[in-house]
């Protein structure tokens, strides 16, 4: 005889349900699953969802028209940090604080990186310093071409420290600084471009995301501003062929937090790589990066 009350029977029928249940009951009550939750995280905003934004979870990289942009935090649990707001509420950056520049009001300050007794990074054949000033110079005279104010913090081989560097962007009242420089790694297939503009106060920069500062400097009340420039050079770049694309960046690079306006720095290839530093001493790729930041500007 084998009559068993009807509810016996069902809980014998679904044990392994009933395990499960069980076990997530505990898990959540003992803490070791806890939904996600901190305060400082928020919504994606609308803005950034009809730019069509790609976020990747648990990733500061977000995909901008195709184009990479490092966040200062990354995206949990499909929320983004409050830090990152002002950008993604206004991807294209439009209307954001910054000084004027068009052809005759504003004054460019072209920054080559290094020179004089730094050498900077060091190629087979090539030495950074020689490099950015090549580009430095091409890019003033194109700018004057197009009746822009431009001037070089230096237009030789001469040693120059940062902070004379950002002394000069202060005297010259200038209305946009723009460092150029070219990367190095200890692996020589490391390849590419990338565009930094000040990290914000709060965040981390992108090459060293836990070293969180929440010092505000000069250079951050133009943050916005400087990776709008920083977005359009590296769109306009990879436009023009050159790459890969590394990203949009932040740093608390010297030249960018103390910059008395909006600043971007840009690593226009590895002449750590063999391949690349071939490319870096063509003169028609050369044109075609000046040629980039040129659109760039203009679009600023
Ligand atoms: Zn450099």
């Amino acid at each position: 005889m084998k009559i068993l009350p009807l509810k016996e029977k069902k809980w014998r029928k679904y044990p392994p349900v009933l395990l499960l249940i069980c076990a997530l009951i505990l898990m959540f009550s003992s803490g070791c699953v806890t939904a996600f939750q901190d305060e400082n995280y928020v919504p994606v905003p609308p803005e950034a969802k009809k730019a069509g934004i790609k976020f990747s979870e648990g990733k500061r990289e977000i995909a901008l028209n195709g184009n990479t942009v490092y966040l200062s935090y990354p995206c949990r649990d499909g929320k983004i940090h409050r830090i990152d707001l002002p950008f993604l509420k206004n991807p294209e950056l439009n209307g954001v604080s910054r000084r004027r520049v068009s052809p005759g009001n504003g004054l460019i300050l072209i920054d080559p990186g290094h020179g004089g007794k730094e050498n900077g990074a060091r190629g087979r054949n090539s030495l950074e310093k020689d490099l950015n000033l090549a580009v430095a110079l091409e890019l003033a005279r194109a700018l004057r071409k197009e009746k822009y104010q431009v001037a070089l913090t230096r237009d030789g081989d001469k040693t120059l420290s940062l902070s004379e560097r950002s002394a000069m962007a202060r005297k010259m009242n200038a209305a946009l600084f723009i460092s150029l420089h070219h990367n190095a790694s200890a692996n020589s297939s490391s390849s590419g471009i990338e565009a930094y503009s000040v990290t914000p106060a709060g965040a981390g920069s992108t090459n060293s995301p836990d070293e969180i500062d929440s010092k505000t400097y000069p250079g951050n009340r133009f943050d916005l501003a400087g990776k709008r420039l920083a977005v359009l050079c590296m769109r306009e770049l990879i436009a023009a062929g050159i790459g890969p694309d590394r990203g949009v960046r932040q740093a608390r690079f010297a030249v960018l937090k103390n910059a008395p306006c909006p600043a971007v720095l840009l690593e226009l290839g590895f002449v750590t790589s063999p391949a690349e530093e071939k490319l870096l001493a063509d003169p028609s790729r050369r044109r075609r990066v000046v040629s980039a930041i040129v659109k760039a500007i203009k679009k600023y």
